[in-house]
């Protein structure tokens, strides 16, 4: 139909055809089922945890972010300390900025929030595992009576551009910004050459969901607390950058520097030589990348 034949005064569109609740009783089909993924070694990881050393740490400033390295094979761990606080993480192949996490099929095949045992996935053409989860001190949490879960795959990252647009702002720590530069400082790039490497997050201990009445991307006061942490294993040589939300714990706003706001801590530890016998490195995607020619 062309925009000129739609008359929107008549409502044909929207009445629903005889057969509307047979249509709908259609059940749901699992878009990916996971049972093919190649399974992570959690029983491995963990042996290999045990022990490990510590080698880094980075204390990420509350309304800031800052960069870490983790080789492949070592763990890192994101805590909260001092109070509630939500974090935008981002990670990139070390040696490869142009492979960077996506968020997107990472929630295709994992659903809307990530927990122990699931990965972040990388972006085409490598589309392998980047990090996999190996402890979340709020496995506890799972679904709560609104939909909401905690560290999503849903949201993108509090940004310059969305504020300005709805509310006419120009607010300059929003985690975009902060990822910006952090990522420029680290690597020795302009910010308009950092810029477009930065890229839809894993929340970090964000409690969010969809409204179940008008499917509503929505927020609430995040259940972590001092001493709950998020620990992965670095399935490659990564680069992160991690910025603390100017949200604080999202249980009100973000984009403005209004809500109580607090570090965020990232370690980094080294297994003892030997314990991951019998890991290797995932290989890039398979497929042969003719796309038909
Ligand atoms: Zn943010």
């Amino acid at each position: 139909m062309t925009k000129a034949a739609f008359d929107p005064g008549v409502d044909d569109l929207t009445t629903a055809p005889e057969d509307a609740a047979a249509r709908r009783d259609v059940e749901p089909v699992i878009c990916y089922p996971t049972d093919s993924l190649p399974a992570a070694d959690l029983a491995l990881y963990r042996q290999a945890r045990q022990g490990a050393v510590k080698t880094d740490e980075v204390l990420v400033p509350a309304r800031d972010a800052a960069c870490f390295e983790v080789p492949a094979g070592h763990f890192f761990r994101i805590s909260s300390v001092d109070g509630p606080q939500v974090g935008d993480l981002n990670l990139w192949n070390r040696n490869n900025l142009d492979e960077r996490f996506y968020s997107g099929k990472t929630r295709a095949l994992h659903g809307t929030h990530i927990t122990t045992g699931e990965r972040m996935w990388s972006s085409f053409p490598q589309l392998r595992p980047m990090a996999t989860i190996t402890h979340d001190t709020l496995g506890w949490y799972g679904i709560d009576q609104y939909g909401g879960a905690v560290h999503d795959v849903i949201g993108t990252r509090c940004d310059p551009y969305t504020g300005n647009l709805l509310a006419g702002s120009q607010y300059h720590h929003c985690c975009h910004s902060n990822l910006t530069r952090a990522l420029a400082d680290h690597q020795g790039l302009s910010l308009a050459e950092a810029e477009p490497h930065v890229h839809d997050v894993l929340n970090v201990f964000m409690c969010t969901g969809f409204t179940r009445d008008t499917g509503q991307y929505f927020m609430k006061a995040s259940p972590v607390r001092p001493g709950d942490y998020l620990e992965f294993f670095a399935e490659i040589d990564l680069l992160g950058a991690l910025s603390a939300c100017p949200g604080g714990d999202c249980s009100a706003e973000h984009s403005s520097d209004t809500a109580a706001c607090h570090p965020l801590l990232v370690e980094v530890f080294a297994p003892v030589a030997g314990a991951l016998e019998g890991w290797a490195s995932p290989r890039v995607n398979s497929y042969d990348g003719s796309h038909g020619r």
